[in-house]
């Protein structure tokens, strides 16, 4: 089996993986990043604009892409699994499996041909599915590396794609292939995934139409959205009434999310923002629990938009279900209001939704929570119980970027001292 040799593994390329690996690379450490998606980025390059200084998500993500895609220090593992990770000897081991882009990454100068050429749509996840893609496709713009891949599940094997390619790189026989990365540290940044939609009945359980999620609205508010402006998913009108519903799986013993995901109450207050600038005349109602504006500058960003008009409406409502024209029916006790039980109607409702932890190796232990526990003290931050692993971003606990960023950069701080000190 293919063996490689580097000073520090970073497992995920979000923007906690890209930092610690950019902050290792800088020191001269040779680093391998193993990316589970078939481009790095994590989900900020998938974001609109970030809090509080809405600042485009993208324009801050890419040159970070880009200048890991061409560090010379830095090597991209993209589309591959970590499958284990163990000590060995006076270092690490990771099996990795390398996932069949059925396209040879080599030979793809990521000419689009084949997918101009391939006749079978799908829907594209990356658009929160809003739109489609074809069987064959680069996963988005800006994506690294600007590779093809094939959906197998929607490829119907014509061979357009192999007739049109330019480089000869389209091989459909192409198999996953294993191979060991061996390093004298670890740095975890797998990141966080939201609460599944269909657990949660109150919320209709992903049916109801109109009920989107804020990962999907960051699509619909971004520049290359699938619409290039905010339309209503199921017939194209623009929305009138928009509501968010905060906490919608966070502090729920029913999900096993007891815990607050900490960004929601400020995503959706940007994108209530944002969304007040693209749709001035619609109004946008907040349904929360308690509005949790922790960070440096949050609660003005709050302020700021209560005195754009945005509406916080102190509730946890219900999805009743489809109202006249597509619309969705609410249900909450107005608990500022004598607790009297009000039925709104909506145009388009936005659904919250709790980050739960991402695909963490299982050799590290977690918390209770699921996110990978880092059991020594809090001026300790980033090690973990496995000696020479440190872990960063939101694998260890909801995180906005900052602190992501602040906790990459100490992860990286704690593998380079561990470096050194191998070295003595
Ligand atoms: C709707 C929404 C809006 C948000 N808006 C903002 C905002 O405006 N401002 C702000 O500060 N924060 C915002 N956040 C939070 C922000 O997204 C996170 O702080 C940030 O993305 C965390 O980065 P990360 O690198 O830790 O994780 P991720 O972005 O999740 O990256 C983790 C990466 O690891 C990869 N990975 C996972 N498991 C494996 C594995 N086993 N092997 C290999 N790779 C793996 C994943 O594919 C992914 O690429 C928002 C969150 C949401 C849900
Ligand atoms: S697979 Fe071939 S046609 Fe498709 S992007 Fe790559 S080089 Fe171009
Ligand atoms: S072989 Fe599959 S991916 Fe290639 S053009 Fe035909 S349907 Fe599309």
């Amino acid at each position: 089996m293919r063996l490689q040799t580097f000073d520090a593994l970073v497992v995920g390329g979000g923007i906690a993986g890209l930092e610690a690996a950019l902050n290792l690379a800088e020191q001269n450490f040779s680093v391998a990043v193993v990316e589970a998606d078939a481009s790095i980025g994590g989900k900020m390059i998938r974001l609109s604009k970030v809090f509080p200084t809405l600042d485009c998500a993208s324009c801050i993500t890419t040159p970070k892409m880009a200048a890991a895609a061409h560090h010379e220090n830095i090597t991209l593992f993209t589309y591959c699994d970590l499958v284990s990770l163990d000590r060995s000897g006076t270092g690490l081991r990771a099996l990795v499996r390398q996932k069949p882009r059925f396209v040879d990454a080599q030979k793809c100068i990521g000419c689009r041909q084949c997918e101009y050429s391939c006749p079978m749509y799908a829907s594209d996840p990356e658009q929160g599915d809003f739109a489609g893609r074809k069987a064959i496709y680069i996963p988005f713009s800006n994506a690294i590396p600007q590779v093809a891949l094939i959906d197998t599940q929607n490829c119907m094997l014509c061979g357009k794609c192999e007739k049109v390619c330019p480089t000869g790189a389209v091989d459909y026989l192409q198999q996953p292939e294993e191979f060991t990365i061996e390093s004298k540290t670890a740095v975890l940044a797998t990141g966080f995934e939201v609460t599944p939609v269909e657990n949660k009945p109150l919320y209709g359980s992903g049916k109801i139409p109109n009920v989107i999620t804020a990962l999907q609205m960051e699509r619909l508010l971004a520049p290359h959205g699938p619409y290039n402006r905010v339309l209503r998913p199921s017939d194209g009108k623009l929305p009138d009434s928009i509501a968010y519903i905060q906490c919608a799986g966070s502090r729920d013993v029913t999900t096993s999310i007891p815990y607050c995901s900490r960004v929601c109450c400020m995503y959706a207050i940007k994108q209530a923002m944002l969304l007040s600038g693209s749709l001035p005349l619609a109004d946008i109602t907040i349904y929360y629990i308690d509005i949790r504006a922790f960070g440096k500058g949050y609660e003005q960003f709050y302020q700021n938009a209560s005195a754009m008009g945005i509406q916080f409406v102190k509730t946890k409502p219900v999805i009743v279900g489809s109202g006249s024209g597509g619309s969705v029916v609410l249900r909450y006790e107005a608990q500022e209001d004598g607790g009297r039980i009000v039925t709104a109607e909506h145009d388009l409702v936005v659904l919250s939704l709790g980050l739960v932890p991402g695909r963490s190796p299982a050799e590290i232990s977690t918390g209770s929570d699921g996110f990978i526990a880092i059991p020594g003290p809090r001026t300790a931050p980033a090690v973990t119980a496995v000696e020479g692993v440190f872990a960063a971003g939101a694998a260890c606990g909801p995180k906005d970027i900052v602190d992501t960023i602040a906790e990459a950069g100490a992860a990286a701080m704690e593998a380079s001292k561990y470096l050194i000190s191998c070295e003595r």
